[in-house]
């Protein structure tokens, strides 16, 4: 083996999101994994949403203001018309008399 071109050689620590841990061997010392055989859907067969870095947390708070937006402009909407249709009598009203 020729000196000083080989990545040095360790027996990695492998840690996976679900709490799994193996050691294998590896140029690194630690390896983080976000899913493994232990968790992974294929070989669970429950569904499961893989979401380290919260991503889905963001797009469910955006889905919800955007919910909370749509109704308060349909209940705005709904004021509106109201009072439009309570003018419209009111100057129904006047032209009557
Ligand atoms: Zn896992």
């Amino acid at each position: 083996m020729k000196s000083d071109i080989h990545p040095q050689y360790f027996e990695a620590s492998i840690s996976c999101a679900c709490g799994n841990k193996w050691k294998t061997g590896a140029t690194v010392e630690k390896i983080d994994l976000e899913i493994c055989n232990k968790c992974h859907p294929f070989y669970t067969g429950k569904i499961k949403f893989v979401d380290k870095r919260g991503r889905l947390e963001k797009i469910e708070k955006r889905l919800k203001l955007t919910r909370e937006l749509a109704a308060t402009a349909k209940t705005k909407k709904i004021a509106d018309a109201k009072k439009a249709t309570a003018l419209k009598k009111k100057e129904l009203k006047k032209a009557a008399i």
